[in-house]
């Protein structure tokens, strides 16, 4: 691949105008897109933060771009029976919504590798359909969290209700709030996910550390997913 300018150097530079002097670090989400088309952006721009929904997905990708050195978050939804793939699969799980799922991820959590950062996804618009904890269960999740030595709290990851930009702002805001409150007891909470295609800029406004984002570094997914 060339290195004339690419989808890519465009959404870094919105990220860094936006940040205004912050870190926020860019999750480049990578499910559906085949290993030739990761290993692409890998290789021609740096990216190493790949971002993937499905268990079976992921284990297939970091084989094959294993040569690469990526670090591999799940993003999507966690089912109870995947925890020793994704323990053994994953370097972040950001999608932690119930307590059911934490002793299992640290008893299959590989003793050679390091400690699996974990992010708590929190349903900050209270919607029926989606995965997610309440706000009032964080701070147990947390705990049980730090209890374990082989997995790591690193913070709160939302997906807000689609909305205009008011009402986005407004759950950003509240995420925002949550993620401070969380650092007052849990000082190595340091990442804030939050922020896709089509509204990044809103979540760094309001503190995202990182941001995930797939349509506007691969193009239109084929397919919903
Ligand atoms: C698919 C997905 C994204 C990326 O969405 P785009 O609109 O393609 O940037 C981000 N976060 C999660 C949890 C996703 O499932």
């Amino acid at each position: 691949m060339s290195s004339s300018a690419q989808p890519i150097d465009r959404i870094r530079e919105r990220i860094s105008q936006a940040a205004d002097g912050r870190q926020v670090d860019l999750l480049a989400v990578s499910k559906t897109r085949s290993d030739i088309e990761v290993r692409a952006l890998a290789e021609s721009s740096g990216q190493r933060a790949f971002g993937e929904n499905y268990v079976q997905e992921a284990m297939a990708k970091r084989e094959a771009l294993a040569d690469l050195g990526p670090v591999w978050h799940l993003i999507g939804h966690l089912q109870s029976n995947k925890c020793r793939e994704a323990a053994e699969t994953f370097d972040w799980i950001d999608s932690i919504d119930r307590a059911k799922l934490i002793a299992p991820l640290a008893r299959f959590r590989p003793a050679d590798r390091a400690p699996l950062n974990l992010l708590i996804q929190v349903n900050i618009d209270d919607e029926d359909s989606k995965s997610g904890c309440r706000p009032d269960q964080i701070e147990a999740l947390a705990a049980a969290i730090a209890a374990e030595s082989r997995l790591k709290l690193r913070g709160l990851m939302a997906i807000p209700a689609p909305g205009d930009p008011a009402s986005l702002r407004r759950a950003f805001a509240a995420m925002r709030q949550l993620f401070e409150r969380l650092r007052a007891t849990h000082r190595d909470a340091d990442t804030l996910s939050m922020g896709m295609s089509d509204d990044f800029e809103l979540a760094i406004a309001e503190g995202a550390t990182q941001v995930r984002i797939g349509t506007a570094l691969f193009g239109p997914r084929p397919g919903k997913s």
